[in-house]
């Protein structure tokens, strides 16, 4: 679960459920995220507790995870459109950006030139993929909620840490890149239990 700030002074509670309780979940979204919440988080819940709910809550079952055809004759696909993965990692703007700089890249001055233009969307397709499969994989390991004993250790080192939490969102997100995350210090830290 997740707690950000968001416009007008508001903070968005957010909670992720394994794919098979979406049915129970649904009957009760409310009740389902405030018992998240009260379990994993009891503080926020008790400021919840004294809040109002602003907007009523949105909720989705269906995050598909796939890479479409990048490009055709005369057509190109980016963001979401041509790649779209749970939001789990809370990546798809970041990975949108590095899709259309990608893009960019690829087409330099071969716009108006069908030749160079047809190579440079078949340069991007192969490219796009390469680009984005690892953190695509990543995504659908975090995304199925069965995090390993390794991982849970590595989160609560990170936990005790303002910085460390900041720098593992940061690299989930892509906003800087994993070995910026995992440092020398990190791996000492883990080491010493
Ligand atoms: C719950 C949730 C949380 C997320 N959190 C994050 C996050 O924290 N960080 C992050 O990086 N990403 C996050 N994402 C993902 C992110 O929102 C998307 O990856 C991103 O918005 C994709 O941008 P896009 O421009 O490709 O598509 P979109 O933002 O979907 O834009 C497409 C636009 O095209 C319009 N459109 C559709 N069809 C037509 C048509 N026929 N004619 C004209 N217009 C049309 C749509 O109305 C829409 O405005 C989250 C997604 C979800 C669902």
């Amino acid at each position: 679960m997740g707690a950000i700030p968001t416009n007008d002074g508001a903070t968005l509670v957010g909670a992720y459920f394994p794919q098979h309780r979406f049915g129970q979940v649904r009957g009760d979204a409310l009740g389902a995220l405030l018992d998240a919440v009260g379990k994993t988080a009891p503080e926020l819940r008790e400021q919840m507790a004294d809040g109002h709910m602003v907007e009523r809550l949105h909720g989705t079952g269906d995050q598909r995870n796939f890479f479409r055809k990048a490009a055709g004759s005369g057509w190109v696909l980016v963001g979401d459109a041509g790649h779209h993965k749970d939001s789990i990692t809370a990546r798809g703007i970041t990975d949108a950006f590095r899709q259309v700089q990608l893009l960019v890249d690829c087409v330099g001055d071969g716009l108006h030139d069908p030749r160079l233009l047809g190579r440079a969307l078949d340069s991007f397709a192969v490219r796009r993929d390469d680009l984005l499969m690892a953190d695509y994989r990543n995504t659908l390991t975090t995304a199925a909620l069965a995090a390993s004993k390794h991982q849970i250790d590595l989160l609560r080192v990170i936990a005790g840490s303002a910085e460390l939490t900041d720098r593992y969102f940061s690299a989930m997100s892509g906003a800087c890149p994993a070995d910026e995350f995992v440092t020398p210090e990190l791996l000492d830290l883990l080491a010493s239990g």
